[in-house]
C-alpha cells in the first residue's frame, strides 16, 4: 500500500479540491495546482441531489454544504408550463447517507467549504501555477512534472482534473476539443421570496427556466436555449439579452426576469461536452471530472460525478496502491456511469429544444404519466452503475 505516495492534482474545481480531500484522508501527499491567482468561481448557484450529497458526505464537508445551502427536503421539482401552468409535480430520491434529495448552493460558497478542509488536512496548494513539462512514460512508476513556479518534481501520480478545456489531458488522450451542443446557459442570481422554497421547471417552447433556491436570502434562474455555435455577446448585454430570451415566461419567473438590469448578476455560458474515451490514464496521469466527461447540465450531474470521482480514486488507490491495474480499473468503473448521465441529459436537453407548440403541449401532457418514472429510472440505473465491479 502506497501510504506516503506523492500525488500532484492540477485544477482546483469541484473534482480537484475533492480528489485532494480524500486523497490527503488516506494518507496520500498531495500537491494541489491552480492556475487561477484567486479562487474565483464563476456561476451563480449550482444544485446537487441525492447521490453528489453522499459523496460530499464521503469527503467530509456535508454539514457545512447543508448549513450553506439551500435543501428541498421533500425532493419536489415542480414542473410548470412557460405561462405558470402546472404540469406535474416529481420527487427526487434522498440518498442512504440521508441527506436532503436536492441542494441549492453558491458555487463560490461551496468552495470555500471545500478549500476549509484542504486547509484542514494540511493539503499544499499552489494557486497560479500551471504544469509546463510533463513526463509520465507508459510502464513507468512516476511522473516528472515541471511547474510554472520553475519547480521540477517526481510524482507517483499526476491526476488531472484541469475541467473541460483540460491541457493535462493532451497527455492521456491526445488533442480532443469540447464538442459544441447548440445549447446556451443563461443564469442570474436574485433575493429569494420567503415562500418560494421548491426547485421549479418552467417548459416553455425550445426553451426552459429553472427556478432554485441556493440560500436562505438567494435564489438562481437559470433557462436554456438554442444558440448558434460561435456566438459571442458582449458581458453588459447579457442582461438584456436574458430578458429578452425568455421574455415569454410568466408565472413565477416573471419578477425575476422583469429584475435583469445593468447591475444584475448574469452569466452565460456556451455549453460544450467532452467524452474522453478510455483509457483515462497514461502512465502515470490520470484524468478525472470534466476534463474526462464534462457533460451537459440537464441532469445537474456534472458536480456529482466530478465528486464521485474523487471518492472512488481514493477508496481504490488506498486499497489496491497506485499501479497500472488499478488505474485501468478506476476509468472502467467510472466511464459507464459518467456515459449514461451526459447520454441522458443530452437527450433531456434536446428534447427541450423541440420548437412546434403543438409537440411541447403533447410532451408536457406525456410528463403528466411518465416524468417520476424516468426520474426513478434514471436514480434506479445510477445505483446499479455503482455496483458494477470494475
Ligand atoms: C451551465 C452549467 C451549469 C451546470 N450546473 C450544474 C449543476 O447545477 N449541478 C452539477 O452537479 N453540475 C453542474 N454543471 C457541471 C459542473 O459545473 C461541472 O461538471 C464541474 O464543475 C466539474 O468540475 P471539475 O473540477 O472537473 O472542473 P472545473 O469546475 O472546470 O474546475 C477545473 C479547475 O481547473 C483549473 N484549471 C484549468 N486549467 C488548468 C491548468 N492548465 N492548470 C491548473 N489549473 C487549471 C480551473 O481554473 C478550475 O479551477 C454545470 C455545468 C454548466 C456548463
Amino acid at each position: 500500500m502506497t501510504r506516503a505516495a506523492r500525488v500532484l492534482i492540477v485544477g482546483a474545481g469541484i473534482a480537484g479540491c475533492s480528489a485532494a480531500i480524500a486523497l490527503a484522508d488516506k494518507g496520500f501527499r498531495v500537491t494541489l495546482v491552480e492556475k487561477q491567482a484567486e479562487w474565483r468561481f464563476q456561476s451563480s448557484g449550482i444544485f446537487i441531489y441525492g447521490n453528489g450529497l453522499e459523496a460530499l458526505r464521503r469527503v467530509g464537508v456535508l454539514p457545512r454544504i447543508l448549513e450553506a445551502g439551500f435543501g428541498i427536503g421533500d425532493g419536489r421539482n415542480v414542473y410548470l408550463d412557460h405561462h405558470g401552468a402546472p404540469i406535474v409535480d416529481v420527487f427526487y430520491p434522498a440518498s442512504s447517507g440521508g441527506a436532503v434529495p436536492i441542494l441549492g448552493i453558491r458555487r463560490a460558497e461551496m468552495h470555500r467549504i471545500l478549500a476549509g478542509r484542504l486547509g484542514a488536512l494540511g493539503v499544499e496548494i499552489r494557486l497560479a501555477t500551471m504544469v509546463t513539462a510533463l513526463h509520465a512514460p507508459g510502464g513507468g512508476e512516476h511522473a516528472e512534472v515541471t511547474l510554472s513556479d520553475g519547480s521540477a518534481q517526481r510524482f507517483d501520480l499526476v491526476v488531472g482534473a484541469d475541467g473541460i478545456r483540460s491541457q493535462v489531458r493532451e497527455a492521456v488522450s491526445g488533442p480532443l476539443t469540447p464538442r459544441y451542443t447548440g445549447f446556451g446557459v443563461w443564469r442570474s442570481v436574485h433575493d429569494r421570496p420567503r415562500a418560494l422554497d421548491a426547485k421549479i421547471m418552467m417548459m416553455g417552447i425550445g426553451k426552459r427556466l429553472g427556478i432554485m433556491p441556493i440560500s436562505d436570502d438567494k435564489l438562481y434562474i437559470f433557462g436554456t436555449v438554442s444558440e448558434p455555435a460561435d456566438r459571442w455577446y458582449p458581458k453588459e448585454t447579457w442582461p438584456a439579452q436574458m430578458r429578452a430570451r425568455f421574455a415569454e415566461f410568466g408565472g413565477p419567473a416573471r419578477q425575476f426576469l422583469d429584475q435583469l438590469g445593468a447591475d444584475s448578476e448574469v452569466l452565460y455560458t456556451a455549453v460544450e461536452e467532452v467524452q474522453a474515451p478510455l483509457p483515462w490514464h497514461a502512465g502515470r496521469v490520470l484524468l478525472i471530472g470534466d476534463a474526462a466527461h464534462a457533460s451537459t447540465p440537464f441532469m445537474g450531474q456534472g458536480g456529482a460525478m466530478a465528486v464521485e470521482d474523487a471518492v472512488v480514486l481514493a477508496e481504490m488507490l488506498a486499497a489496491d496502491g497506485i499501479g497500472e491495474p488499478t488505474l485501468q480499473a478506476f476509468g472502467k468503473r467510472r466511464y459507464p456511469m459518467c456515459r449514461f448521465v451526459q447520454d441522458a441529459s443530452r437527450k433531456v436537453g434536446e428534447a427541450g429544444a423541440v420548437e412546434d407548440a403543438a409537440s411541447c403541449a403533447r410532451r408536457n401532457t406525456a410528463m403528466q404519466a411518465t416524468a417520476q418514472q424516468q426520474v426513478d429510472a434514471f436514480y434506479r440505473e445510477l445505483d446499479a452503475l455503482r455496483t458494477v465491479p470494475a
